[in-house]
């Protein structure tokens, strides 16, 4: 007997057929994040946010208390009958403001002091002070090194040590305030991985079956080894880990990284506060091309659409880069200011839709870069079989009952059809959300040919069937 849990066959039939359905996701393959804060998180919104094409949601936790952020999952998770896939990020080792009351303006040439030690602040009122959240920043920072606030937007050079902190000249002109990240490119900062509300989220995370941890500035395996120690105490919890690399020691420990987790965030914003500027598009590429061959999830993220934050409209550049990583063949593009805070968030999420899609359909036309999972494994071997021979066939679409494993296989060559595969399991459904071409469908018993007439297809389609067989894929070809 077939059971489907959440979904109808009409509801499923609808998602293959018309786009204009509350999932249009479902026309496109490359999968839409959206980053959402816990202030901006009102039920319509999320659900605007779901029929406009967001796939993922993403919540960072910086700025939010558990308490916080569970009304936001709770929500979430009732807005999407418990289908949307979160992703919860860690602070990581990462330097921000703090204790600037009144946004601070600040002009070339003038001087700053910049103090973990927050009492400064009060005592040295009668000059410019900068509170930092971590107390020994200011021990850890040599003189004529650049420190750079909010992704460049401002950034200062330290020209002395004083008492309780370090005297810097300001670069250009600015608006400082509190929460705002720092970057020290050149020096490595001695905090641990994991802040003490970090491992309060990583059990909050394994307690609420969230999807994925993104553990941020990821340096090193040690990184992740402080997360999945946590984990250990909870072994039924099937979340799993992505990178978010944002300097060059993630960067250049990428592959061994990759080989300890389950995928990696491109993370543009801390990077570019990192690197100098003219190594982002070959450290992007890099990247995609890293995680691509090691078949694992990849997303691209930060300033996507920044124009869009307040403008009903995109730069000509934001639509290439969105098209761009599209053809690097990125599984996932993600929205931060844009959808947390910004003025035209459904509108930024239609630019996305629409980019993604037409560049995806022309992609085999115009990639001449592929990155390819590099893995001998029969799984990878057969599902490569089966994406090439779903081109070769012309087939409407793939239809599946495998495992994840064996999905994320067939994700990561790039198909250039939908990949319905059915599962009865909610975590894996909403792992599958991620991934390039998967449409997951909660589906309980069944064969793969029942799956199939539950979905729904036209007389003339010609679908590819999918089954997995002592762990080997099988595959046939069906007319309707
Ligand atoms: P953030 O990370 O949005 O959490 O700062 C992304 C980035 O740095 O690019």
């Amino acid at each position: 007997m077939i059971i489907m849990i959440l979904l109808t066959s009409k509801y499923i039939k609808n998602k293959h057929k018309n786009e204009n359905n509350m999932i249009k996701s479902h026309g496109r393959k490359s999968k839409i994040i959206a980053k959402i804060a816990d202030n901006n998180a009102e039920p319509e919104y999320l659900k605007s946010l779901i029929e406009a094409g967001v796939d993922v949601m993403w919540l960072n936790t910086a700025h939010q208390g558990e308490e916080e952020a569970m009304k936001v999952v709770e929500d979430i998770r009732a807005v999407s009958d418990q289908k949307m896939c979160i992703l919860l990020d860690t602070k990581g080792p990462e330097t921000r403001t703090k204790g600037i009351e009144n946004p601070m303006e600040i002009k070339k040439d003038e001087y700053v002091i910049f103090t973990g030690d927050l009492t400064q602040i009060a005592t040295q009122s009668d000059k410019k002070v900068i509170g930092v959240d971590y107390s020994n920043f200011h021990n850890e920072i040599p003189v004529g090194e650049l420190i750079s606030y909010d992704d460049n937007s401002v950034s200062f050079i330290v020209e002395e040590i004083v008492d309780g902190g370090i005297k810097c000249i300001v670069k250009n002109d600015g608006v400082i305030k509190s929460k705002k990240s720092l970057n020290v490119p050149n020096v490595h900062i001695n905090l641990p991985s994991l802040t003490p509300k970090d491992v309060g989220f990583i059990h909050f995370c394994a307690k609420n079956n969230i999807d994925f941890v993104i553990h941020s500035f990821v340096r090193n395996i040690q990184d992740l080894n402080d997360i999945k120690n946590i984990l250990k105490d909870y072994p039924e919890y099937k979340g799993k880990i992505i990178a978010k690399i944002e300097n060059r020691e993630g960067f250049d420990n990428r592959e061994e990284i990759l080989d300890n987790c389950d995928g990696l965030m491109v993370a543009r914003g801390d990077l570019m506060a990192e690197v100098p500027l003219e190594e982002l598009p070959y450290m992007q590429k890099k990247m995609v091309e890293s995680t691509l061959k090691k078949g694992k999830y990849c997303i691209v993220a930060t300033q996507v659409l920044k124009n869009m934050v307040k403008n009903p409209s995109p730069t000509r550049a934001e639509v290439l880069d969105i098209g761009n990583s599209v053809l690097d063949g990125t599984h996932g593009i993600s929205m931060s200011d844009e959808t947390a805070f910004g003025d035209y968030p459904l509108e930024a999420t239609n630019v996305m839709h629409r980019v993604m899609k037409y560049t995806e359909d022309k992609r085999d036309e115009l990639v001449h870069f592929k990155a390819e999972p590099v893995s001998t494994l029969p799984m990878f071997t057969l599902a490569k079989e089966v994406v090439e021979k779903a081109k070769s066939a012309k087939v409407t679409a793939i239809v599946t009952k495998i495992s994840l494993e064996a999905n994320k296989a067939l994700s990561s060559y790039h198909p250039n059809v939908a990949v319905y595969a059915g599962t009865d399991d909610i975590m894996d459904f909403r792992n599958m959300t991620m991934g390039y071409a998967l449409v997951p469908v909660l589906f309980t018993t069944g064969s793969v040919i029942e799956l199939k007439d539950l979905i729904g297809f036209d007389p003339q389609d010609k679908v590819l069937v999918c089954e997995e067989v002592d762990g080997k894929l099988t595959y046939n070809i069906i007319n309707q």
